[in-house]
């Protein structure tokens, strides 16, 4: 006998992928189907944990392994590049209801340009992003301001900001809270404490969380596989360890300016269309940035992104 339903990828290991039909968590195997693999695009992998396919299985075998017919729309995506020339691409996960991008001030700094590279991604995607800073424990005194100003730039460009720490606890549930009935990325680069935080919100987790990272480490070859993990409080959390850094794919230099919502609120009162909010007269976004509506580390954030992709389109 037959069965057909619908069910979403939660783990790629190479042979096959892990199925499971969410909110459940009950995972069985299945393999793509040869049209399905044709009809994907550029991408290295024509599917990404958090698709959602419609698969098929014989009930009858011994060890029924499941067909993958159809991958359905996708509500959203995130991709990468690998290098800036790198015409290849990698989607990293799929139908994402929130990304947590994990940050810290210091031990490690987390790079402004990291940041925003990231958060435009998520912005050209359509997901949302929080802003988690850990390690709040370590800038009680002589890092809080550079905290607070930190929180001052992203607040001010209109993102959440949560403070949290996986040592203390600190803002742990809230954290918790906001994971349940959905599936969200955790990201963020090496060291900033995405397992810890995980294993903070699911210590049951913990033998889990981190494998990939620790295989790289001990110079195992591994593709780098992303893989949904459930909560025991509900929710499902996709884990991206050992993230350098995101290419922009698919993004023209004029609509750059457009995923930086603070910008895309006032760049309607630039006199020039379109407007590049570099050197032209009557310029919103500058104005904007004159008169602190608009942090300098932003937009130089912005002429960074401009340039950077200027030049490799020459
Ligand atoms: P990952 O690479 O992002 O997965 O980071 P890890 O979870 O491996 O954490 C990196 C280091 O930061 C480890 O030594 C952790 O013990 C430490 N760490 C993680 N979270 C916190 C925190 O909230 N406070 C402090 N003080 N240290 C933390
Ligand atoms: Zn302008």
């Amino acid at each position: 006998m037959e069965k057909s339903s619908i069910a979403t990828i939660v783990k790629h290991t190479g042979s096959h992928y892990m199925l499971s039909e969410l909110p459940k968590w009950e995972l069985f195997p299945a393999v793509i189907r040869g049209k399905v693999r044709l009809n994907a695009s550029t991408t290295t992998n024509p599917i990404a944990v958090g698709d959602v396919v419609e698969y098929s299985v014989d009930l009858d075998s011994d060890q029924p392994m499941g067909t993958i017919d159809k991958i359905l729309p996708r509500k959203n995506y995130i991709i990468r590049k690998s290098t800036n020339l790198s015409r290849q691409t990698h989607i990293i996960a799929a139908n994402l209801d929130t990304v947590f991008l994990i940050v810290t001030i210091e031990f490690p700094e987390t790079k402004l340009a990291f940041i925003d590279r990231f958060l435009l991604t998520c912005e050209a995607y359509k997901i949302p992003t929080v802003i988690v800073i850990n390690k709040r424990d370590l800038y009680d005194d002589e890092y809080k301001e550079k905290m607070e100003h930190f929180e001052a730039i992203y607040r001010g460009a209109g993102y959440r900001v949560l403070e949290v720490s996986a040592l203390t606890g600190e803002n742990i549930d809230l954290l918790r809270e906001m994971c349940k009935d959905s599936v969200s990325l955790f990201s963020g680069v090496s060291g900033v404490g995405k397992s810890s935080l995980i294993k903070a919100l699911d210590p049951s987790l913990s033998p889990k969380i981190g494998e990939i990272s620790q295989a790289h480490l001990q110079g195992k070859h591994t593709t780098t596989f992303y893989e949904m993990h459930p909560l025991s409080t509900g929710g499902f959390i996709i884990d991206t360890p050992g993230i350098k850094g995101f290419g922009i794919v698919d993004i023209e230099t004029e609509e750059l300016s457009t995923y930086f919502p603070e910008m895309l609120r006032v760049m309607d009162d630039c006199k020039f269309r379109p407007c590049t909010h570099t050197h032209e007269p009557g310029c919103a976004v500058k104005k904007g940035v004159e008169d602190g509506i608009i942090s300098e580390e932003r937009y130089n954030s912005y002429l960074g992104m401009l340039e950077e992709e200027t030049k490799y389109r020459q």
